[in-house]
């Protein structure tokens, strides 16, 4: 068996000495989301690298600066893994937030979120989130105030620090597109079901503040 178990599943990443689990109060006690110094995420998810990215070979899994990573046996990179970026848009009119449905090719199919997505390489953060907004809601937004920071670990093969700017419309058409199936301003009272328990504290915080 190998360092990490024969199926790789990162056994020592959940061992309950790995995790230091607090409650994090972003906003107020209506927000309280967990906080988690490492969540449970393996070394091992599909689609990471399986090959040194700069001499091609086979990488082995060891503890490198404490932590189980990907290390290459020959040249000695290791694969330091960080977190994606994402980008939200809150779009407030009149007690009613924008909300965009989830489609078939994204997580959370079927299920309601504030308009998000990657940020792109080179892209700067706030155009991100205009562009968003856009590709999903059809509408065209300004960009304002950072409200809301978070990590997300819904997905742990692909871990982000989520960062929701104000969004005021300056012109568009309401209309889902890109890989939203439906765009729809809902009161923040009557939200529909939540695919991200991020997007669920911000909102919590929006109506009690
Ligand atoms: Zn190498």
């Amino acid at each position: 068996m190998g360092l990490f178990g024969d199926d790789g599943s990162g056994t020592l990443l959940r061992s309950s000495s790995e995790r230091r689990v607090g409650v994090l109060v972003n906003g107020g006690d209506n927000a309280k989301l967990r906080l988690v110094s490492h969540t449970d995420v393996s070394p091992f998810w599909p689609g990471e690298f399986t090959f040194c990215p700069r001499c091609a070979t086979e990488l082995t899994a060891r503890v490198a600066k404490g932590r189980p990573r990907k290390v290459c046996p020959r040249c000695d990179w290791v694969h330091f893994r960080n977190p994606a970026v994402g980008v939200a848009g809150l779009v407030i009119e009149d007690g009613m937030v924008l909300m965009v449905r989830r489609g078939p090719s994204a997580t959370r199919s079927g299920l309601w979120c504030i308009p998000c997505g990657y940020l792109d390489y080179g892209e700067d953060v706030r155009a991100g989130a205009a562009r968003e907004v856009g590709e999903e809601s059809g509408l065209e937004v300004e960009i304002g105030d950072v409200v809301w920071v978070a990590s997300n670990f819904h997905d742990p093969a692909k871990l982000t620090v989520g960062i929701w700017f104000e969004a005021t419309v300056t012109g568009g058409v309401l209309e889902a597109g890109d890989d939203a199936v439906e765009a729809e301003f809902f009161p923040l009272t009557h939200l529909p079901e939540l695919a991200f328990e991020t997007d669920a504290a911000l909102l919590s915080h929006l109506r009690t503040s």
